[in-house]
């Protein structure tokens, strides 16, 4: 009983969520600053389901959190569909238009597809309770945060994984079965 009142306590979001500290680091968007070229490009280099948008690379203040596939799909649009976009044009997820010069190429606003209230627990959560949260609301992936800066991200899979882990060092525990 006393291990599993020491697990129960000692597990935490921090201990789950990626990157692990010898991972390269969150594959963030900012909101604006970036261009069509370096999105296409971390979208090419990566697979991950989703990014997290931040205010800039420097604060780490989460914005939103956007599904690979509809950044997929709008960025097709934008090429195919909007006047005048090309490679350097900007991305934007602000609200508002941040000031440009006149003879840069048109911008690809992609705001309408930004999840503005991504879960987020901080690193000191305890995953008994991430679990928890989800399984009630259906969770694909939560975001976590310390003093409002974004570090990390725990999907799904992340919580089988750990799950399984546990339950290979740990038979008996009842708390995620
Ligand atoms: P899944 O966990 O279902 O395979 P993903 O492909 O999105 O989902 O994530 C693969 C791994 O990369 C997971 O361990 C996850 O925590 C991590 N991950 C997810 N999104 C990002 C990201 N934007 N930057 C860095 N790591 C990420």
């Amino acid at each position: 009983l006393e291990a599993k009142e020491e697990f129960r306590h000692k597990t935490l979001a921090t201990d789950v969520m990626r990157p692990r500290r010898s991972d390269p680091p969150l594959s963030v968007l900012t909101q604006s600053g970036m261009t069509v070229e370096e999105v296409e490009r971390l979208i090419a280099d990566t697979t991950y389901s989703g990014f997290p948008v931040v205010i800039s690379e420097q604060s780490q203040r989460l914005v939103g959190f956007v599904l690979r596939r509809d950044l997929v799909i709008s960025l097709e649009n934008a090429r195919r569909n909007q006047e005048g976009v090309v490679s350097m044009s900007s991305i934007l997820f602000t609200e508002c238009d941040p000031p440009m010069s006149p003879s840069a190429p048109p911008a690809v606003k992609l705001r309408s597809i930004l999840d503005l209230s991504p879960f987020t627990v901080t690193v000191h959560t305890p995953m008994e309770i991430v679990v928890d949260i989800f399984r009630k609301l259906g969770l694909r992936q939560c975001l976590v945060i310390q003093n409002g800066r974004l570090l990390g991200i725990i999907t799904k899979k992340d919580i089988l994984k750990h799950m399984a882990q546990m339950a290979n060092r740990d038979p008996d525990s009842i708390l995620f079965n």
